[in-house]
């Protein structure tokens, strides 16, 4: 990894995003802050995968439903790479509450409903080890 405070993190554009057309829009706002493109891949959720996900949540009230919202549809896995990459994603992508997410922010911008918030991103390095490896080989990581 190139630079200070280099940093990977994994991102999940829910399956709203897709369905809503805003593939483009969400990726357009990472590349331009400057973050860069490690790893995309467009991936049909199994419900074992998205299980796996967010197993950190089983068993609260609103477990159930966010599997729902995301088993067996369409979402696009991503790693993204720059400086102090965790923070600047969780910050642009705004609140969990997409109608407490401040306007310019991902979800203040594009979301309003809680459970499905359009975007998922990693909230600490440990997250990251955990996550990008539902989806990806480390062997599909050395593109730069
Ligand atoms: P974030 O995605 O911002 O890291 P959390 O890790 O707290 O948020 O929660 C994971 C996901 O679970 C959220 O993105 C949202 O889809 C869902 N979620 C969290 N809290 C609630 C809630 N109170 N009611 C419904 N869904 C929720």
């Amino acid at each position: 990894m190139a630079g200070e405070d280099a940093e990977r993190t994994f991102v999940m554009l829910k399956p709203s995003c897709v369905e809503k057309g805003f593939i483009g829009e969400v990726i357009s706002r990472f590349e331009r802050k400057g973050l860069r493109i490690i790893q995309l891949k467009v991936v049909k959720m199994s419900r074992e995968k998205a299980e796996e996900l967010y197993k950190v949540h089983y068993g609260k009230p609103f477990y159930e439903g966010l599997i729902n919202v995301i088993a067996g549809k369409t979402v696009v896995a991503m790693i993204l790479e720059g400086r102090k990459a965790i923070g600047v994603v969780r910050r642009l992508i705004g609140a969990t509450d997409p109608a407490e997410a401040q306007p310019g922010t991902i979800r203040g911008d594009l979301a309003i409903n809680l459970t499905d918030n359009l975007v998922h991103a990693s909230d600490s390095p440990e997250s990251y080890q955990r996550e990008y490896r539902i989806f990806f080989e480390d062997e599909e990581l050395q593109t730069y």
